[in-house]
């Protein structure tokens, strides 16, 4: 069995940002104690479940794990160390707001461990943060950066947005050379998605957002696409751009359907092929734990043809597409035989190529990607 990535999930946030319709909650500072009590029992219990197994990634996401207290996160990590065969040299990634930090609590979670981080810049427009619902500003994004290289960190990676209201092509591009500037190991590129029910996407539905049109849009894309690998860092699956070897080990994991457990609230496992997920609720993930109930609210196994359409989406996000004896290895059978047609077909639309060993989205694919994941789905 492959190695298994942990996923910690810290569902706070000081303040939700207007885009945001992730699980995270703010106003409830009162509750990170008991949330960090229950997390670290469920830590404990899922450990001793699994017979301490090896581990080589863990991600500490949210949310905003930077807002809880450094004692609570030394907590949290001390009990993977202490429930999880943790491997040296493993990849330990912790999400953090620009916000929320200072030099010494950096230096502090560089001493608990943690020795990648990804700070959620966004942008480096202050008009544009606003408009967003962020908590932090330009200057911050710098002194944070600043402070993590100064601390040690040697694997950082900076989140950026485009499409955003009133953002203009030369802006962006403007950020992206400000991104390349900082000269960290990972960049991520996320186009904004109006998720149905934020205050940013009903604010769009009501006409009062200036938002890029299709064109400007596709013009910030090439231009990350272009841009970041001219700088060093070269795109290794559609959004995430990395200096050679510095590629995010856990999120690979996601892409390369490999095994992962999820610890907290709101958090997925992917384990024997089964998908799980546990409750979203704060007070009821830590009623659940703290009093013997399992968290795990959802299970899902998928059928046969679901999992391979969800196996070759994941594997094509990245550049380095799927190999072909890794899905014969895993579904017993050969893919040109089920999607031959299929292939020929994106294939003469210029969305894919292949070799003797893989197929891989093309440039043109990455920007279609969709056209092409929905071609494998069941009828
Ligand atoms: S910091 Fe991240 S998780 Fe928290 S509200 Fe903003 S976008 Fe959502």
């Amino acid at each position: 069995m492959s190695k298994l990535g942990l996923y910690v999930h810290i569902p706070f946030c000081r303040q939700k940002c207007l885009y945001c319709d992730f699980s995270s909650y703010s106003g409830v500072e009162h509750l990170f104690t008991a949330y960090t009590t229950a997390l670290c029992q469920q830590i404990a219990d899922q450990g001793g479940k699994l017979y301490k197994p090896l581990v080589d990634t863990v991600y500490i996401g949210g949310g905003t794990p930077s807002v809880l207290p450094v004692p609570l996160l030394e907590q949290i990590v001390a009990s993977l160390e202490d429930n999880f065969t943790i491997e040296s040299g493993a990849e330990i990634s912790m999400e953090a707001n620009p916000g929320t930090v200072t030099r010494q609590q950096l230096a502090a979670l560089k001493a608990a461990g943690i020795n990648r981080l990804s700070f959620g810049v966004q942008s480096f427009n202050d008009d544009l943060l606003t408009g967003l619902g962020r908590i932090h500003q330009t200057a911050d994004s710098l002194a944070v950066v600043e402070y993590a290289q100064a601390v040690g960190f040697n694997n950082i990676s900076i989140d950026l947005m485009y499409g955003l209201p009133g953002q203009t092509v030369a802006g962006f591009f403007r950020e992206l050379e400000q991104a390349a500037a900082l000269q960290t190991t990972h960049i991520s590129v996320y186009g904004l998605k109006l998720e149905e029910g934020t205050p940013l996407a009903t604010a769009a539905e009501q006409g009062l957002l200036a938002l890029p049109d299709e064109a400007a849009e596709e013009a910030m894309y090439s231009a990350m696409s272009e841009f970041l690998p001219s700088q060093g860092l070269a795109r290794y699956e559609i959004s995430n751009f990395a200096r050679p070897g510095f590629e995010c080990r856990h999120n690979l994991k996601y892409w390369h359907y490999q095994p992962y457990l999820g610890l907290g609230a709101a958090a997925h496992s992917f384990l024997n092929r089964q998908r799980t997920g546990t409750v979203t609720g704060i007070k009821e993930y830590i009623s659940r734990v703290t009093t013997g109930m399992s968290p795990v609210v959802m299970e899902e196994t998928l059928a046969q043809d679901e999992s391979m359409a969800e196996y070759i989406f994941l594997a094509l996000r990245t550049t380095e597409g799927m190999r072909l004896n890794h899905f014969t290895r895993y579904f017993g059978v050969d893919f040109f035989d089920l999607f031959g047609n299929v292939f020929a077909r994106l294939q003469r639309q210029g969305l894919l190529e292949a070799d003797d060993e893989r197929i891989w989205l093309t440039d043109t694919g990455m920007k279609f990607g969709n056209i092409v994941f929905r071609s494998f789905l069941p009828d």
